[in-house]
């Protein structure tokens, strides 16, 4: 079984979605069940609305799942759990406070010295713990040897004791740490792979620690991606745009040019362009690079271009508000000059809409405008040329530019005879 985990506390993130489509293109290739698992266990950083935002999309992508659980449903387990930790030594009551411990932190970080927790509490007299009144966490005890853990990405990597720390898995009011509900979870679902970013490297050990101590003795593989580094080389955030899934789909890319190219990025696949089931015949996991993916626009919009290409042509006119096989074709022209079906749509509806007056030619667009509105119906764009310019007495630069202008709404763009080919049929709506 494999897990999709995001928290509903923001908008998803292309390197959330990164993770989702591995993750669903794995479960394909290992035959087992995808499930999705809402972490929704920090309450103040929840978002109403935001699960079925993710899962929306994780729709929208084709990302095909079995079951989605919320991690807040598993409180019992995650309780009953930490009592056994507790019961077996394996875990402690920490009675130390948020100042006291913050304090430690301040002496630590002025010291230049990495804070570690100083197991104050981890041997506290029995009788002492059950008279305590006071508020007090549950820590796991530290592991005695170092722990190792094979990522299918990084390799090898080793963990000691010390970075593993005897870390809090209750909190003072009872919940779990997202250390210890996320483990405990990844359990009970008998998760065999867990594929996610590599900002939870360091989680790692401490998740194995909380398996191995509750005496499960499964070994869950990893393989944590690579952060995704914006233009200027830091890791992509929330302040740049095309971080935001939802930003990249409103800009119109299409899902299919998106998840190719993230599947692409940091990656060596047999072809640049692809599809999701293409994907799944030779996708590997050893085959990511370890360093981190640098997001690259210009390539992500030759992507876009190159899906756009691939739509049905009715499909595509869908997408610039027609539905017709000729408006899609048209489409297709303009592919040569918008890779997005924002950029095609308002250069669809420049056709149609409203067009601007200029003042180099107005004359002769009201000219031309008169004779193409008496005109019969032309099949052949030269036959329509040819009947335009006799009619109009204008030629040259003086019949072509205002031509255009006419037709396209625009002073430059594909050839008039290729657009004239799809537009033949409309051309009552568009010279008004
Ligand atoms: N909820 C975590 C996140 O959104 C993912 C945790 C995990 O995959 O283990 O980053």
């Amino acid at each position: 079984m494999l897990r999709f985990a995001p928290s509903p506390t923001g908008d998803m993130h292309i390197g959330n979605l990164r993770v989702a489509l591995f993750n669903y293109i794995v479960s394909k290739q290992k035959k087992e069940d995808l499930i999705v698992r809402i972490e929704d266990t920090d309450k103040e950083r929840n978002i109403e609305g935001k699960d079925k935002e993710i899962l929306a999309i994780l729709d929208l992508f084709g990302i095909e799942y079995s079951q989605v659980l919320y991690q807040s449903e598993n409180f019992r387990f995650h309780a009953a759990m930490a009592l056994q930790l507790l019961h077996e030594k394996k875990a402690f009551s920490c009675f130390c406070s948020p100042d006291w411990l913050e304090k430690k932190r301040e002496e630590s970080k002025a010291n230049k010295k990495a804070y570690r927790y100083d197991d104050a509490c981890a041997n506290l007299p029995a009788e002492l713990v059950i008279d305590n009144m006071n508020p007090f966490t549950i820590r796991i005890k530290k592991p005695e040897s170092t722990i190792m853990i094979h990522d299918h990405i990084k390799g090898d990597v080793t963990f000691e004791p010390n970075d593993v720390d005897s870390f809090i898995i209750m909190r003072q009011d009872k919940t779990p740490t997202y250390n210890f509900a996320c483990a405990v979870d990844d359990m009970l679902s008998d998760i065999s792979l867990v594929i996610r970013g590599e900002d939870h490297m360091t989680n790692t050990p401490k998740q194995d620690l909380i398996r191995t101590s509750l005496n499960y003795e499964k070994k869950i593989e990893y393989a944590h991606l690579p952060i995704i580094l914006n233009d200027d080389g830091k890791k992509m955030s929330k302040r740049d745009d095309a971080s935001s899934v939802k930003w990249l789909l409103e800009e119109g890319f299409l899902p299919s040019a998106i998840s190719n190219y993230l599947v692409l990025m940091g990656n060596k696949p047999p072809k640049e362009i692809f599809t999701l089931s293409e994907a799944i015949e030779w996708f590997s996991l050893e085959t990511i690079s370890k360093s981190p993916a640098r997001f690259d626009m210009t390539m992500l919009r030759h992507i876009n271009n190159e899906h756009l290409k691939l739509l049905e042509n009715k499909e595509l006119s869908r997408y610039v508000g027609f539905a017709d096989e000729e408006i899609g074709k048209l489409a297709k022209v303009y592919l040569e000059e918008a890779s997005t079906t924002k950029e095609l749509r308002a250069k669809i509806e420049a056709i149609f809409g409203e067009k601007a007056t200029s003042e180099e030619f107005q004359k002769e667009i009201n000219t031309m405008r008169a004779v193409i509105k008496a005109a019969p119906y032309f099949d052949a764009y030269d036959d329509f040329k040819n009947h335009i310019m006799k009619e109009s007495g204008l030629k040259g630069k003086l019949f072509f530019k205002p031509l255009r202008l006419i037709l396209t709404g625009a002073e430059h763009g594909p050839d008039v005879a290729e657009v004239y080919k799809y537009l033949k049929n409309y051309i009552g709506e568009i010279v008004k």
